[in-house]
């Protein structure tokens, strides 16, 4: 479908998926989260990132289409900022958290708090049953 210098969009189990177009070493940085920083006091949607502060970034393709996994293979990381004058970091990476083949679905852990929490369909072994960060799952214990 959609190619990009790293991952392609392509279908997935559940809408759309992110998928490797090359190997990734563990620790390997497959791309930058590139999308609109709101500066908004209150700002809020499923997918966007907290940039520290007021600001969050709304991403764009690809990394907007990564699904959730109980055990992902990738995770967001934050730039340290670059001066004590500049405290806000402004680049988001998708790093890889093992190995990734060529092909394979890249997955993050959303970590969503209980009240937005859904049922998780991601087939790991140790799925929690939800899409919800691990500290809250006890909060959604007898849904
Ligand atoms: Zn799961």
């Amino acid at each position: 479908m959609d190619d990009f210098e790293t991952v392609r969009v392509g279908q997935a189990a559940y809408g759309k998926g992110v998928y490797a177009r090359r190997r990734f070493k563990k620790g390997a940085a497959v791309g930058e989260v590139t999308g609109e920083v709101i500066d908004t006091e209150g700002y809020d949607s499923n997918y966007c990132i907290d940039l520290g502060g007021p600001r969050r970034l709304e991403p764009g393709a690809p990394f907007r289409f990564i699904n959730h996994s109980c055990t992902p293979n990738c995770r967001f990381t934050w730039y340290e900022p670059l001066s004590k004058s500049d405290p806000l970091p402004n680049t988001v990476w998708v790093e890889a958290l093992r190995v990734i083949e060529p092909g394979e679905e890249l997955s993050i852990d959303y970590c969503w708090p209980a009240d937005a929490a859904i049922r998780c369909g991601c087939r790991s072994p140790r799925c929690r049953g939800w899409i919800v960060d691990p500290a809250e799952l006890p909060v959604l214990a007898g849904r």
